[in-house]
Parts: structure tokens; C-alpha cells; sequence
């Protein structure tokens, strides 16, 4: 299925809404999206010792936010990258540091500018482009924009035209992430209410206990839950205001895929 006109889309839900499974849901369907996600990429400066990466480490593993405009950078440099972007300064190329490091970071795709060259986001990004119009460039975002700040930023380089905001009632999430435990060593996740384990509390393949994760208790869920509301409520203002805002319910992730699909194909399509 062909997109008529670029899709530039970003998902806003709840921790545990199942944001992750409808992203690749829609990656699935609709080939010509790609996804683009923020922590992906601060994790892979991290990983390569940019400099970038060396600024940000810290920040990332206390759980902070990485500042605004390191993360603008970042992304603007990634979608220049793909080629997505033109007009205004071109991207400021060096051998010695690396935002991208092996290109490809997401998709495997090989480094847009074909060369060995690597764009360094310390080295100035360039919030003069524009975005492409071709429905090439289409993408999904993940983990960005995390606040109205940053949305308004992106949206004068690249206006998200579909804001979805995914919603499951709280008590429902609750108990979809109280009945979910881990094989830790292979990162196999079960849930007892729909994917139980063969035999409860031990993994199929290896007979290895499970356990459920840290931040998968009532309480920490709880305070995530709050700062997630806190934070997204401005963003989702924001995205109303500009009219791209779309609402979705449901209990499961089957649900609402159907529901994502049929707007999608309506809009872009
Ligand atoms: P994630 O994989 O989306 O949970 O991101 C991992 C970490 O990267 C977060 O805890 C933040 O420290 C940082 N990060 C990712 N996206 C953003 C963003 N949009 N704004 C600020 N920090 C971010």
C-alpha cells in the first residue's frame, strides 16, 4: 500500500499501553514508514563514545531528560541524514565524531550521504530546513517529542501531521502488567491472563524461573503513570490546538490496531 502524501506521526500513550506494539504493527503494514526513535539514538552515541554520547550518558542513566537541544539536534541531523530534509545550512559533516557512527542505525539502510563521513549533532544542526513533502519521508517517532517545548521546536522544522494519542483505562493496564513476568537471561516476556508459561513461573525453553520486573510493581507503575500524565498533557494540547490530534481507546492492542489502520489509511493513503 502506497502513501499519497508524507505521514509524520508520533504515538503518546500511557507506560504499558502498548505504544511499542502498534508501532511495529505499522511498520509491518505500511512499508514505507520508518521508525525513528530518540532513545535508539542517544543509546547508540552512548555506545560509540561520541561526543555527544559522552554529554548525555550521565543524564540518561539517572533517568533524567537529555536537554531540548541536544535532542532537537539529534533528530534533525537523523532525518538529513535520510535525506528528508532541505533547504537552509547543509549538515555539518566530521571524520572524528559520530551521531550515526555505521549508518543505518534503525533500519540497516546504509549512510545517506553514502561516504564515510559522519554527521556530528555537537557540531550544528540545521534548524533552518524544511521537511520533504515525499512520501518517502514518512516516519514514526518514538520517545519524541517528550514535551510541548520540544513539539513546538519540531513542528517548525517538521510538522507532525498525525498525533495519536492511545488510550486503555488505568485498572486495565494495572493488570496486564501485574500478570506479566520475564525470563530475565533471554528477555522472554509472559502474561499469565493471555501468553501463560507452560508451567506457571518458569520459562518454556529453558525451565528457568521467571520474575517480574522492578518497575513493573503497582507503586513505581503509579508514579510513572503521573509524570507521564503531567508531561503529556501539554504536548496533547499542543497537538490539538494545531488540529492533528486523534483519539483511539481500547482494552488490548487488538482492539485498537484496527481502529489505527483504518485512520491511517484514511489519511495518508
Ligand atoms: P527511551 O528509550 O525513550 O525511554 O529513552 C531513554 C532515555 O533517553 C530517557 O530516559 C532520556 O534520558 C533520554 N531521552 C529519550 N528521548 C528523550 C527526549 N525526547 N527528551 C529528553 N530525553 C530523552
Amino acid at each position: 500500500m502506497r502513501l499519497r502524501q508524507a505521514a509524520r506521526v508520533i504515538l503518546v500513550g500511557a507506560p504499558g499501553v502498548g505504544k511499542g506494539t502498534q508501532s511495529e504493527r505499522l511498520l509491518k503494514r505500511f512499508p514505507q514508514l520508518s521508525a525513528i526513535s530518540s532513545g535508539d539514538l542517544l543509546r547508540h552515541n552512548v555506545k560509540n563514545r561520541t561526543p555527544l554520547g559522552i554529554k548525555v550518558e550521565r543524564t540518561m542513566k539517572t533517568g533524567g531528560l537529555v536537554s531540548d537541544d541536544l535532542i532537537l539536534r539529534l533528530i534533525t541531523n537523523e532525518l538529513g541524514r535520510r535525506g528528508w530534509l532541505f533547504g537552509g545550512r547543509p549538515n555539518v559533516m566530521t571524520l572524528s565524531s559520530s551521531a550515526i557512527g555505521d549508518g543505518g542505525l534503525l533500519d540497516g539502510s546504509p549512510d545517506a550521504f553514502g561516504s564515510a563521513l559522519e554527521v556530528d549533532p555537537l557540531a550544528g544542526a540545521s534548524l533552518s530546513q524544511q521537511a520533504s513533502e515525499d512520501p518517502a519521508a514518512s516516519f514514526l517517532l518514538d520517545g519524541f517529542p517528550r514535551t510541548a517545548t520540544q513539539a513546538k521546536r519540531l513542528d517548525s522544522i517538521v510538522p507532525i501531521n498525525w498525533a495519536v494519542s492511545i488510550q486503555t483505562p488505568l485498572d486495565v493496564i494495572m493488570q496486564r502488567i501485574s500478570s506479566r513476568w520475564v525470563h530475565e537471561p533471554s528477555g522472554r516476556v509472559y502474561n499469565t491472563t493471555f501468553n501463560a508459561p507452560k508451567v506457571p513461573g518458569f520459562d518454556d525453553i529453558t525451565g528457568e524461573p521467571l520474575v517480574q520486573r522492578a518497575d513493573d510493581s503497582e507503586e513505581v507503575y503509579r508514579t510513572r503513570f503521573r509524570k507521564f500524565q503531567e508531561t503529556s498533557e501539554p504536548l496533547l494540547e499542543h497537538y490539538a490546538k494545531k488540529g492533528v490530534l486523534w483519539e483511539v481507546n481500547g482494552m488490548s492492542s487488538d482492539e485498537i490496531s484496527p481502529k489505527l489502520y483504518q485512520e491511517f489509511e484514511r489519511r495518508f493513503l
